[in-house]
């Protein structure tokens, strides 16, 4: 089973794993934090061991998209997400 703590509180989330729903916009796995309202998606986690990214989050909207739904040229499907996450990330 795979264990997961909240980035931001540390708190021990590993029960709260939801699989990816895509018919309700949910395009990958993750864990949520109820103390701070923030999903940890399966994409997000595979970053945290080299680099801190803040959770980009609007709205309601999930979290996480998975890198075959990114582009990064523009013109080419899933540049306009990748430029959207990027900015999430503070690069232009
Ligand atoms: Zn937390």
């Amino acid at each position: 089973m795979t264990r997961c703590n909240c980035p931001k509180c540390d708190a021990d989330i590993s029960d709260t794993y939801e699989s990816a729903d895509p018919s309700v916009g949910i395009m990958t796995g993750g864990f949520y934090c109820d103390a701070c309202d923030l999903l940890v998606s399966d994409f997000d986690r595979d970053h945290f061991d080299d680099v801190s990214i803040p959770p980009a989050r609007d709205g309601d909207r999930a979290i996480g998209t998975p890198a075959s739904e990114l582009s990064t040229r523009p013109g080419e499907r899933g540049y306009e997400e990748w430029l959207r996450i990027s900015k999430s990330w503070g690069h232009d």
